[in-house]
């Protein structure tokens, strides 16, 4: 069932934000704005494609920062792309990514990265671990992370593991967007979407058993609901 039509928009004075899609297993890409500065959230598969309909060259070659959720590949595939097309267009001005502590695909492809173009590339990659649920600036926004419970299974099928994964809120002008990334139903979420002016909740479960992955359609209105507006996303298709 499809429940989504992506793109979602949603726009308040100049903060804005389009999610060009999210779906499990395949793609997320979301595109954040501020009067002044572009941000990307998970950069999945075909982001470089959505983002040049959305703002072109110019328009990526501002991307000031990336903010990764974890290192699912439905999240982070079109990183490499990404830093790769920015090399080419001559990008100048730095790019910061921030990521999960312990989010080994960022750091390998950061790696792997550098080590094919470090000697060619005209801009700066920052790289920001995050460790903590400190709020932090930049460029003229203010960033919340928290951590979301979300769990992958080991090569036996049966046995899972948390994964270093985290949520957003973004916050600008008083206005608050709040991001669960991939997520279980879990507390910190619940805090972190309540009186946000728009909560973007996944529901990638699509039965009514709550697993420690995703969450079931009902537990993420529940927590969408507490917010002004709310879109569900990455609802399997
Ligand atoms: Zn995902
Ligand atoms: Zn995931």
């Amino acid at each position: 069932m499809i429940e989504q039509e992506y793109p979602l928009s949603w726009k308040k004075e100049n903060f804005s934000i389009k999610i060009f899609c999210s779906i499990p297993n395949i793609a997320t890409g979301i595109l954040l704005r501020t009067d002044k500065n572009f941000f990307v959230v998970d950069p999945g598969d075909g982001i470089l494609r959505d983002l040049n309909n959305e703002i072109g060259m110019k328009g990526i070659l501002k991307i000031s920062n990336l903010f990764i959720t974890h290192g699912h590949h439905d999240h982070v595939g079109g990183v490499w792309s990404l830093l790769t097309y920015l090399r080419v267009m001559h990008k100048v001005t730095p790019l910061s990514i921030y990521f999960p502590k312990g989010c080994v695909e960022i750091e390998s492809i950061y790696n792997a990265f550098k080590k094919v173009y470090s000697k060619t590339l005209p801009y700066k990659i920052l790289l920001k671990e995050i460790k903590d649920s400190t709020s932090f600036k930049s460029n003229g926004m203010t960033i919340k992370p928290f951590p979301v419970v979300h769990k992958e299974y080991l090569h036996d099928g049966i046995t899972t593991r948390q994964v270093p994964a985290l949520g957003y809120k973004f916050t600008f002008n008083g206005l608050k967007i709040c991001y669960g990334g991939d997520t279980a139903y879990c507390e910190d979420l619940v805090i972190n979407a309540k009186n946000s002016d728009l909560a973007i909740i996944e529901a990638g479960h699509d039965e009514d058993t709550p697993d420690e992955m995703h969450m079931t359609k009902k537990e993420a209105r529940s927590i969408g609901e507490t917010a002004k507006k709310y879109f569900l996303v990455h609802v399997p298709e």
